[in-house]
């Protein structure tokens, strides 16, 4: 199933997250679903596999234009001319002359000057070829009005944690408000069960709702989760590293939940979020430098 994002671009509404894949597993799991059929990947700077993403890639066979390639930018990067050399290096490690989407990761609330100067080069990136599309992550409502009041192209995508447990529906309002695709990261809820991350947090993997909703389609409960995005529109990146579990992530195209369903799943939301809020000036994370490529 693709999307046509604001600028025409087409784009796998399913792709492959690669976020704590580690390096050494992450050439086999780009490998494992590009076999399964996925031709979209999400990776960034900050999760150090980009290089072994690209060999996924071409371990695939693959041609370069038929594997839609997603990476971010970390913050450290950010600033007009360290953010132009961030495509230097991202292309560097992923092998490729082009990027399909280049995204912010999150904002710097902390530095927004340094955010906006960054979205600029995404723009002069985009008008000389070098990206197919440009977007940002883990913007709030008044991050995007900041950024469109100061910046001449609307993003294509608005990445965010979009889980039954978290669905912001002020920011999908607003995505759809200005044509931004709204992409879910957690997609199957795995911030609300990374190990280690806090053995309080409910597991959306568990929810009794999700699983009887499973049961009547004979589906499982991430296949329920990811429809449940598919059917209201959004871009779903699920990560895994285990072949069965990628290919049973991408076996989502043939079956429907009703709108009873989809209301149930909607009404588990809690308001919580898992991750961090993007808000809340983070300064450490300058502190993370990307290597060169
Ligand atoms: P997720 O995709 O919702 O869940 C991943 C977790 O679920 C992993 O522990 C995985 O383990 C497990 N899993 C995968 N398929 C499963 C299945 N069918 N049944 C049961 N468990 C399953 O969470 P995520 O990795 O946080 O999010 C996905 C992607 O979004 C990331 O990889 C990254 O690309 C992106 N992301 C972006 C941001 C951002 O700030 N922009 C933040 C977080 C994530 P196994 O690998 O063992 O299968």
């Amino acid at each position: 199933m693709e999307l046509t994002l604001n600028n025409g671009v087409t784009m796998p509404a399913i792709g492959l997250g690669v976020f704590q894949s580690a390096p050494e597993q992450t050439t086999a799991a780009v490998e494992a679903a590009l076999a399964t059929g996925y031709r979209h990947i999400d990776t960034a700077a900050a999760y150090g596999n980009e290089r072994e993403v690209g060999d996924g890639i071409r371990r695939s066979g693959l041609n370069r234009s038929e594997v839609f390639i997603e990476t971010k930018v970390w913050v450290s990067d950010y600033g007009y001319d360290h953010t132009l050399h961030a495509w230097d290096k991202a292309t560097g490690k992923l092998g490729v002359d082009y990027l399909d989407l280049l995204i912010l990761h999150q904002p710097a609330p902390d530095r927004f000057e340094k955010t906006m100067a960054a979205y600029k080069a995404l723009e002069a990136l985009l008008a000389d070829r070098r990206v197919r599309a440009i977007g940002v992550s883990n913007f709030m409502p008044h991050h995007l009005t900041q950024l469109l009041d100061a910046t001449d192209v609307v993003p294509a995508v608005n990445q965010i944690e979009l889980h039954p447990y978290f669905t912001q529906p002020d920011v999908q309002a607003a995505d759809a408000e200005h044509g931004i695709l709204t992409q879910a990261w957690s997609p199957i809820g795995g911030i609300t069960f990374y190990p280690g991350w806090g053995e309080e947090r409910r597991n959306v993997m568990e929810d009794p709702v999700i699983g009887a909703i499973a049961a009547t389609q004979g589906k499982s409960p991430a296949q329920v989760m990811l429809r449940w995005h598919l059917q209201q529109g959004r871009s779903a990146i699920p990560k895994s590293t285990n072949p069965a579990r990628i290919a049973e992530n991408f076996d989502v195209f043939d079956f429907e939940l009703s709108t009873d369903e989809l209301a149930a799943i909607d009404a588990l939301d809690s308001g919580n979020r898992n991750g961090p809020d993007p808000d809340q000036a983070r300064p450490e994370r300058f502190a993370m430098v990307i290597p060169e490529a």
